[in-house]
C-alpha cells in the first residue's frame, strides 16, 4: 500500500502525545490500518525491515524514536547508546514511514510517573538473570505506553531479541492488548553477525570476535540437523565454536521457546539463545532449532513441523 495522501513526504516529526493522536485521529475514524515500528533509534536494516513489512501491510506506518532509561541497567550503555535522529528520520522515510515519534524523557515519564507493566517469570530468565528484573520491566512499561499512546492496528517487532518478542507477545495477551503483534526475521551483515545499533561500538578487532555468536548459532544448527538431541551436547558444540574467537558466552542456553524453560533434549521446537560480551559491547542472538527430520522419522515414525515461524 501506499503512504496515504495526508502524510506524503517528507515525513512528519511529532514529538507530543497529543500531537501523534491528533495525526492518526482521521485515519483511524476512516478506518485506515496502522502499523507501529517501536524503535531506539540508530536505524540499520535490521530495524528498516520491520518498516518495510510495516509499509506493505499497513496504511499508515508510525515509526518511535525513544532511547528508554528505564530499561538500562547500566548507566554507561545508556550514555554511549548511539543518538543521530537526523539520519534516523531519513532513513525511516526512505523506508517507508509516514510519521516519526519521538518524545523526549519528560513525555514519556512527566513528573509523578508511578505506574510499571510487569510480565512475571518470563523475565527471570536468560537476559532477566542478567541485566536484573528492571530491564524487561522498563521494556514492557515502555512498550505498553507505546501501545497506547499510538494504538496501531499491528506493532512490529525483530526476531533478534526473541525474548523481548516472547515477554510482549505475552503482555499484549494477558492485558488482552487489541494489536497484532508481528515478528520479523533477524536482519544479517554478509558474514553473519546480526545487525544492532551497539555494533557501531565495536572496533575492527572486536568486530572480528563478534562473529563467535553467529559461529556458535552456526555449530548447533550443524549437529542438530545431524540429528543430535541431547541439549547439553549441542550447546558444548556452541561453546567449542566461540573458543577460537577468545569469547566466553555470558549464557548460551536451549529453552522452550514459548515458556523459556531449560530444555535437555532437542525432541522439539526449541530456542537457542546467546549472549556475550565483546569488550565493552553486550551482544545477543538466537536461533530456532529443530530436531532433524530423520531422527523424527526413526525415533517416532512422524512427520516434521513445517513452520518455523516464531
Ligand atoms: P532497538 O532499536 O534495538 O530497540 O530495536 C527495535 C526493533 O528492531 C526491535 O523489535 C528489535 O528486535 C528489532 N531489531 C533490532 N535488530 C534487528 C535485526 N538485526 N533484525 C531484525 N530486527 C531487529
Amino acid at each position: 500500500m501506499k503512504p496515504s495522501d495526508s502524510f506524503s513526504t517528507p515525513m512528519r516529526t511529532v514529538r507530543a502525545v497529543g500531537e501523534l493522536r491528533r495525526a492518526l485521529s482521521a485515519a483511524r475514524r476512516e478506518g485506515r490500518t496502522i502499523g507501529l515500528v517501536p524503535t531506539m533509534g540508530a536505524l540499520h536494516e535490521g530495524h528498516l525491515s520491520l518498516i518495510a513489512r510495516a509499509r506493505a501491510q499497513c496504511d499508515l506506518v508510525v515509526v518511535s524514536l525513544f532511547v528508554n532509561p528505564s530499561q538500562f541497567n547500566e548507566r554507561s550503555d545508556l550514555d554511549a547508546y548511539p543518538r543521530q535522529e537526523e539520519q534516523d528520520r531519513r532513513l525511516a522515510g526512505e523506508a517507508g514511514a509516514d510519521l516519526l515519534f519521538a518524545p523526549s524523557v519528560e513525555e514519556v515519564y512527566p513528573v509523578g510517573f508511578a505506574t510499571s507493566v510487569e510480565v512475571l517469570g518470563l523475565t527471570d530468565r536468560l537476559e532477566g538473570a542478567v541485566r536484573g528484573s528492571s530491564h524487561f520491566r522498563g521494556v514492557t512499561t515502555v512498550v505498553t505506553k507505546l501501545l497506547n499512546m499510538t494504538m496501531p492496528d499491528v506493532a512490529y517487532f525483530g526476531q533478534k531479541d526473541a525474548q523481548q518478542v516472547i515477554v510482549i507477545k505475552r503482555l499484549v495477551e494477558d492485558l488482552n492488548l487489541p494489536v497484532t503483534v508481528e515478528v520479523c526475521p533477524t536482519v544479517r551483515e554478509p558474514d553473519g553477525l546480526a545487525m544492532s545499533s551497539r555494533n557501531a561500538r565495536l572496533d575492527p578487532g572486536e568486530r572480528a570476535r563478534a562473529l563467535a555468536l553467529f559461529s556458535a548459532l552456526e555449530a548447533a544448527d550443524r549437529v542438530a540437523a545431524d540429528g543430535e538431541r541431547s541439549g547439553e551436547t549441542i550447546l558444548g558444540h556452541a561453546r567449542e565454536a566461540m573458543r577460537p574467537f577468545d569469547v566466553e558466552p555470558e549464557y548460551v542456553a536451549l529453552v522452550d521457546p514459548y515458556t523459556l524453560e531449560p530444555l535437555e533434549r532437542l525432541d522439539r521446537r526449541a530456542l537457542l539463545a546467546i549472549a556475550a560480551r565483546i569488550g565493552g559491547t553486550r551482544l545477543i542472538d538466537n536461533t530456532i532449532l529443530e530436531p532433524s527430520p530423520q531422527t523424527i522419522a526413526i525415533s517416532r515414525g512422524e512427520a516434521r513441523p513445517t513452520s518455523v515461524a516464531a
